[in-house]
């Protein structure tokens, strides 16, 4: 069952981490900016419930979404291989065999230890969403840094004009300085944090494949996690030749 996958320490914490940072931006620092009555706080908080809710559905289909397993009848295309242009010969990386399975391997495919299978164009395992990220998850799992970071940015924001905006002198409560200076401090070091992954992730998808290939042709679906009925079968990517003949 794949909602076992939620049975982890890393997805839990993840999951108390989001409720704290919901709950105290929310009931916290929009209520002490605005106040919840305004018609900017109803609006700041319904941005924020927004994201949230945008963060848990993108990272609820990365922890379910089976990253793409290599077929059992995958067998290597003899006659594509010998060609000088394909991809493979150009990087030095032959299709191989999996010793672990067993089974022929497609370019790009590793095999993960953790999950103990081969895995089409493993990214990398990731222990925050209790699964791989390869073929089939890829693009949700870069919708998911995105929503995060955009809601970390968010957080900080609003974090930093509130304790900007607090008249420390008068209130002299040292608990409550610590609690804005904490909270400061984790969103700062979040966002920096979530934006390098995504900046990396950004420059690895703009270097390795076009972003058509990842997104789907359609922009209007770019941010919708489950929008991928344009990824192909994961065994076999097209050469620099492929791309230029388009
Ligand atoms: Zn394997
Ligand atoms: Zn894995």
């Amino acid at each position: 069952m794949k909602l076992k996958r939620f049975v982890s320490i890393p997805i839990v914490s993840v999951f108390v981490f989001l409720g704290f940072s919901y709950y105290v931006t929310i009931f916290i620092f929009i209520e002490d900016w605005f106040g919840l009555q305004t018609s900017a706080g109803v609006l700041n908080s319904l941005i924020f419930t927004l994201l949230i809710f945008l963060f848990l559905f993108s990272f609820s289909v990365c922890v379910l979404t089976d990253p793409g397993e290599v077929p059992a009848s995958y067998v290597p295309d003899v006659e594509q291989n010998q060609s000088p242009d394909q991809e493979f010969h150009k990087r030095g990386v032959y299709p191989s065999r999996c010793d672990k399975c067993s089974a022929h391997k497609p370019p790009r495919a590793h095999h993960c230890r953790v999950c103990r299978t081969c895995v089409l164009r493993m990214d990398h395992h990731c222990v925050w969403i209790n699964n791989c990220v390869g073929h089939r998850n890829y693009k949700s799992f870069l919708v998911l840094v995105f929503y995060a970071t955009v809601a970390s940015f968010y957080f900080a924001i609003i974090i930093t004009i509130c304790t900007f905006n607090k008249d420390w002198d008068s209130i002299g409560n040292r608990p409550l300085k610590s609690f804005y200076f904490g909270c400061w401090c984790t969103s700062i070091g979040l966002s920096l944090v979530l934006g390098t992954l995504l900046g990396w992730n950004m420059y690895l998808t703009a270097h390795n494949m076009t972003t058509i290939e990842v997104l789907g042709p359609n922009m209007l679906k770019w941010l919708w996690p489950t929008a991928v009925s344009h990824i192909k079968d994961g065994l076999s990517f097209p050469t620099a030749r492929d791309s230029s003949n388009q």
